[in-house]
């Protein structure tokens, strides 16, 4: 019941409510303090992702690069 389900994970704006019981105090006041998701943010997500993947891919081409690339553990 935290604020997780309330708020767009990519923006962190308040997403529209889903239902009556939605309407709480606790998504009120994040309206005021986050303001609305303006929606469209996982397409937004995904295309700000391919971006990093192509500029990922751009520098392992770069012939200054000669280290072995490194790997982010995730
Ligand atoms: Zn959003």
């Amino acid at each position: 019941m935290g604020s997780q389900s309330v708020l767009c994970p990519v923006c962190q704006g308040v997403v529209p409510a889903s239902g009556k019981e939605a309407y709480t105090a606790l998504r009120g006041r994040l309206i005021v303090t986050n303001g609305y998701c303006a929606g469209g943010c996982a397409e937004r997500a995904e295309a700000a992702a391919d971006q990093v993947r192509q500029e990922e891919q751009a520098q392992v081409v770069l012939p200054l690069r000669q280290e072995v690339p490194v790997r982010v553990a995730r």
